[in-house]
């Protein structure tokens, strides 16, 4: 199996961004203890509209220059020592600013599809080119911000222009729709890789685009219901390393708790008790990539151990890859 840890490395977007210390640094530091006892290496999709923000408010507010040299340094660190640094478009970051104290982030137009077909030319294009003048290497693979890429026809032309070809986005039957969210996976191919064009979910054959997805798995509200107990009863060990809020998702926890759920394998916190549950599933399927999902924000003391043992177990029969390592042609 072709195993992928992937990150998506950003703060938090609800009302309390945290700092990027604790959502960011520290959490990540810690992946790369484990990618560097292990020798594994670990896929990063980092918010590069955070970047170009630091940068722009930096100049005017010089307590953020720890921040923008702390990621930055990180961000190029990883990359020299074989992490794969590729592209997490986070665009509500055209709209937000700094006001001196704290990040007022706009999520009124949260998804790339909310912008139109000019200004989404012109993001693809400012935010990968922060990620390949950080690393000088090639930027090809997509995770989009809160999995919104739909309709995907409105940011076809663009990533066919900046040499965007690989998504890893969907999760099979995953669907959610509320005020600023939309994604809908539902019916999408049951199948480990596959070609699309302009719909991530319908298979085409001849499409211009990759589709590795998140590997899928179905939780039921007994899951969720020890999850959130554990934290109460253990927050230590439980509780994200990240210490900020996400933004509302009205009516998710409630059916999280309430009813069977379509959900990415993920490494966060308490779903780390999953991972080798979804491996031999997969297997089962005789599917050849396993794609995991994770926030260093969300990470906890809980899911960091998970996964150490989770690589130190499977580290010897499977291959922990990256996007470059497995497509491009070196
Ligand atoms: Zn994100």
């Amino acid at each position: 199996m072709n195993i992928y840890i992937t990150l998506d490395y950003e703060i938090y977007f609800g009302e309390n961004h945290g700092t990027v210390e604790k959502c960011i640094i520290y959490p990540t530091a810690e992946l790369i203890r484990i990618a560097e006892e292990h020798n594994v290496r670990f896929c990063f999709f980092v918010d590069c509209g955070f970047i170009l923000k630091l940068n722009e408010y930096r100049k005017k507010f010089p307590q953020l220059e720890n921040d923008y040299a702390a990621i930055t340094e990180q961000v190029k660190y990883l990359s020299q020592t074989g992490h794969d640094i590729q592209l997490h478009i986070h665009p509500h970051w055209e709209d937000s600013y700094y006001n001196g104290e704290r990040w007022v982030i706009d999520v009124n137009r949260y998804k790339l599809s909310d912008f139109n077909e000019a200004e989404i030319d012109d993001i693809v294009s400012r935010y990968k080119h922060v990620l390949t003048e950080l690393t000088g290497k090639t930027v090809f693979a997509y995770r989009a911000g809160g999995w919104c890429m739909q309709p995907f026809s409105k940011l076809r032309r663009a990533f066919i222009k900046h040499g965007v070809w690989l998504d890893s986005s969907v999760f099979r039957n995953g669907f959610y729709v509320s005020n600023n969210y939309e994604y809908d996976f539902r019916g999408a191919p049951d199948k480990a890789i596959y070609r699309f064009d302009s719909d991530p979910v319908k298979e085409d054959a001849s499409g211009m685009f990759t589709e590795l997805p998140i590997s899928p798995i179905r939780n039921s509200p007994l899951f969720f219901w020890k999850l959130f107990l554990l934290g109460r009863k253990n927050p230590y060990l439980h509780k994200p390393l990240g210490d900020g809020r996400a933004m509302p998702a009205p009516g998710y926890r409630k059916k999280l708790l309430t009813r069977f759920t379509n959900n990415p394998v993920s490494v966060d916190g308490y779903n780390a008790s999953l991972l080798n549950k979804s491996l031999r599933q997969l297997q089962i399927k005789e599917f050849e990539h396993m794609v995991v999902i994770g926030h260093p924000k969300a990470l906890s003391r809980y899911s960091i151990e998970q996964l150490e043992a989770f690589v130190a177990q499977n580290r010897e029969k499977h291959n922990f890859t990256t996007y470059s390592k497995q497509f491009l042609k070196s």
